[in-house]
């Protein structure tokens, strides 16, 4: 049994070291560590963390170890998860729609806080789970501006149908909250001054004073050098709103980043297997591998082509067709990717900011998707 794992200085060194022929995640807790921090010490409220983004062990414990106290789950799964790793943190159960099976799991696990976009689904929750202590936060939803995916296509209750149901929380018995997601990769600060403004509306029209606002997740991740993610900035816009719009009955504040949290602690090594007839790139990972996002939210263009000798490739960028390793042709990077001219078959392609949706997205598709994961001291080119 392997009772040590070797941690590389940084990626570099692993693979001009050992030039592996299967894609490679990088791990680097330090910086993990370090985001958790930042986002503890600057968010005006409690952060927790969205489990979806990176399930991964090593993940949840070192969220834990730096001071991560609740997590956003949405499945018995991630339920089980928590309990084991993170013992005694607070769960906030946000996906508003659950069996009863699942319900009752949640109630099993001691789960004190659940989201509720519905009628149908409150009437589920008022059922089984005892209202003592329990907290439900509506999930309310705004028209998206400045998000990468729309997420009020999905959950989200109108404004009006959130006052609704809002009263009804409070009349239940239960904590009565308010929550809203402003969508992934959200740029945008102005986006949470919008839904936090209308949450005041809300509570104003239900009448009730809501204990706690979820701000949700969306914080950006850093995926395209020239725009470096305000995270401080967000911080900021969502404390000045809070206080302008709720003024005395101003709620506690909760966000549940995950992609904030997670994006920058790991880079990504794919290798080129062939460039066909010096036109088409093609990659050992793709679309059904650690890239699923790119196609879905645009390409990361935080890279570094590196030759296996570890020389890296500086020639003038151009634009390329990038393929996955499947026989899907959906499997490529959108657009053209610029890359170096003097890149060759058999070099390596590093991607930074790879932390979120990009180790549980991946598939076994054709065969492919076997990705090593390796823990480095630091993730410096
Ligand atoms: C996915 C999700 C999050 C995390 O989103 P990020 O964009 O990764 O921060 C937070 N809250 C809810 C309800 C979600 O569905």
């Amino acid at each position: 049994m392997g009772l040590s794992k070797t941690i590389w200085a940084k990626p570099s060194d692993y693979l001009n070291h050992t030039q592996p022929q299967a894609p490679v995640l990088f791990f680097a807790p330090a910086v993990l560590q370090a985001t958790a921090r930042k986002f503890i010490e600057g968010f005006p409220g409690l952060v927790t963390y969205a489990v979806k983004s990176n399930p991964s062990e090593e993940v949840l414990s070192n969220l834990a170890t730096a001071g991560i106290r609740g997590f956003d789950v949405a499945s018995p799964f991630e339920m089980d998860l928590i309990a084991r790793l993170a013992p005694g943190a607070a769960m906030h159960y946000n996906n508003p729609v659950r069996s009863r099976e699942e319900i009752l799991h949640a109630v099993r696990l001691g789960v004190k806080s659940y989201s509720v976009d519905s009628h149908s689904e409150l009437s589920k929750l008022a059922e089984l789970v005892p209202t003592v202590g329990v907290e439900i936060s509506v999930r309310f939803k705004l028209p998206v501006n400045g998000a990468a995916y729309n997420f009020g296509a999905k959950f989200g209750a109108t404004a009006e149908k959130a006052s609704e149901l809002l009263a009804r929380v409070a009349e239940l018995g239960f904590i009565p909250s308010l929550t809203f997601h402003p969508g992934t990769q959200c740029t945008d600060p102005m986006a949470w001054d919008s839904y936090i403004r209308m949450a005041a509306e809300i509570a104003t029209n239900a009448g009730v004073k809501i204990a706690r606002l979820n701000v949700g997740g969306g914080f950006p991740g850093h995926r395209l050098m020239e725009v470096a993610p305000q995270i401080d900035e967000i911080f900021a816009v969502i404390d000045a709103a809070t206080t302008e719009a709720f003024g005395d009955d101003r709620p506690a504040l909760v966000c549940e980043p995950g992609r904030g949290l997670v994006s920058e602690c790991y880079a990504f090594a794919a290798r080129v297997k062939a460039i066909r007839d010096e036109e088409h790139v093609f990659m050992n990972d793709g679309m059904y591998g650690a890239l699923a996002e790119m196609p879905l939210i645009g390409n990361i263009d935080r890279m570094e082509v590196r030759s296996p000798e570890g020389v890296v490739r500086n020639g003038e960028l151009v634009g390329r067709i990038v393929f996955g390793p499947t026989c899907d042709s959906v499997d490529r990077l959108p657009g053209d990717v610029m890359l170096p001219s003097d890149m060759v078959e058999g070099d390596f392609v590093l991607f930074y900011g790879m932390g979120a949706y990009s180790t549980v997205t991946m598939t076994r598709f054709n065969g492919f998707g076997q990705i090593g994961t390796e823990t480095v001291c630091s993730l410096a080119r």
